[in-house]
């Protein structure tokens, strides 16, 4: 919004609108009168910091100039401070990140406990993921109703864990339309990201929640069912007025990249109220005497599970350099 008063370029004054999709160069942009606009980016617009391999991203504010009339085309010529954004590792180069999406007031896991069943590790390291990049996260956990009893207690337990932490959490069924009510309520008003493996029925849901869309969905095979998306872009969607969802179809793991190690325990909302009182400040929590993180553990005031994935991220960290 900044410069957008004063800065005319050529004579044309520019206009403001937000990412919904790229395509390689092209980018899809809403702009201010709900229309979509196609534009690509003019000139070089470099990022300070960490080097991204896509300068644009979905969710990013731009500014944008007619470009071609004929072909109703427009040149973006400035990108809007970023609030937060969520990156990933790139798989083409290495230490470099790729933006999936920026200013984001949620970013929600879908998990399930039924097939194929989401670790509690890869929850984790999401939940870090967004907490390292400032964004309030929410689990929903799908196929509720493959569950039995048994199954259905134990998925109360652990929402009560992840609310104790403060996250927001819903048991849902897409296919059986269970409590979809209460997802909607939770994301109005709100750019939310929308991630999860595989098969947790991410497609079913989004199809169900966004009006006249056909995301393809599949059956779950055990094996072999990585790489059959049809794109790997992240796309945004709006699902009611000022309501998007962002999927982010084909990405495994959101990036933990860039965290020193003494970093990861403040993402853990329970250990980080705990370091400061460790003996020694370069605590790792793993055997130093006077931790109260393993005193915590020992107490069973920390979730094994919750420790576990702490230590699971430390190593790979380790391992990474
Ligand atoms: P995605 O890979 O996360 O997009 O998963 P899909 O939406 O393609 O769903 C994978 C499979 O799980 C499909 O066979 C869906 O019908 C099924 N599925 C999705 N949601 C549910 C659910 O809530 N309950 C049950 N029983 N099956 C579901
Ligand atoms: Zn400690």
């Amino acid at each position: 919004m900044a410069n957008q008063e004063n800065s005319k370029n050529q004579g044309q004054i520019l206009e403001k609108g937000l990412i919904m999709r790229s395509t390689g160069s092209w980018y899809e942009i809403l702009d201010e009168q709900n229309k979509i606009r196609k534009g690509r980016l003019k000139g070089k617009l470099r990022l300070k910091g960490y080097r991204f391999t896509n300068p644009i991203a979905v969710g990013d504010y731009v500014d944008f100039e007619l470009e071609d009339e004929d072909e109703n085309t427009v040149a973006i010529v400035n990108i809007h401070e970023r609030k937060n954004y969520i990156v990933r590792q790139s798989t083409r180069k290495k230490y470099h990140g790729h933006i999936i999406s920026s200013n984001l007031d949620l970013a929600i896991v879908i998990a399930t406990l039924a097939m194929p069943r989401t670790s509690l590790g890869f929850i984790d390291r999401f939940l870090v993921a967004a907490e390292s990049s400032n964004v309030p996260a929410a689990i929903f956990f799908n196929k509720a109703d493959l569950l039995d009893s048994e199954g259905i207690e134990f998925l109360e337990e652990l929402c009560d864990l992840y609310e104790s932490l403060g996250y927001q959490t819903l048991i849902i069924s897409a296919l059986e339309k269970q409590n979809l009510e209460e997802a909607k309520e939770m994301v109005k008003g709100k750019v939310s990201l929308v991630a999860g493996h595989s098969g947790v029925g991410k497609s079913t849901l989004l199809n169900a929640l966004v009006p006249n869309l056909a995301i393809r969905t599949k059956e779950v095979s055990t094996f072999a069912n990585k790489g059959v998306h049809t794109t790997t872009f992240a796309e945004m969607f709006e699902i009611m007025p000022e309501t998007y969802l962002i999927d982010t179809p084909g990405i495994k793991e959101l990036g933990i990249i860039g965290l020193d190690e003494n970093e990861i325990t403040f993402y853990f909302p329970e250990l980080k109220a705990l370091v400061q009182e460790c003996k020694f400040n370069n605590c790792t929590h793993t055997h130093e005497p006077d931790c109260k993180v393993l005193e915590a553990l020992e107490a069973g005031e920390i979730a094994p599970t919750r420790y576990h994935s702490y230590l699971s991220i430390l190593e790979g960290y380790d391992n990474r350099r």
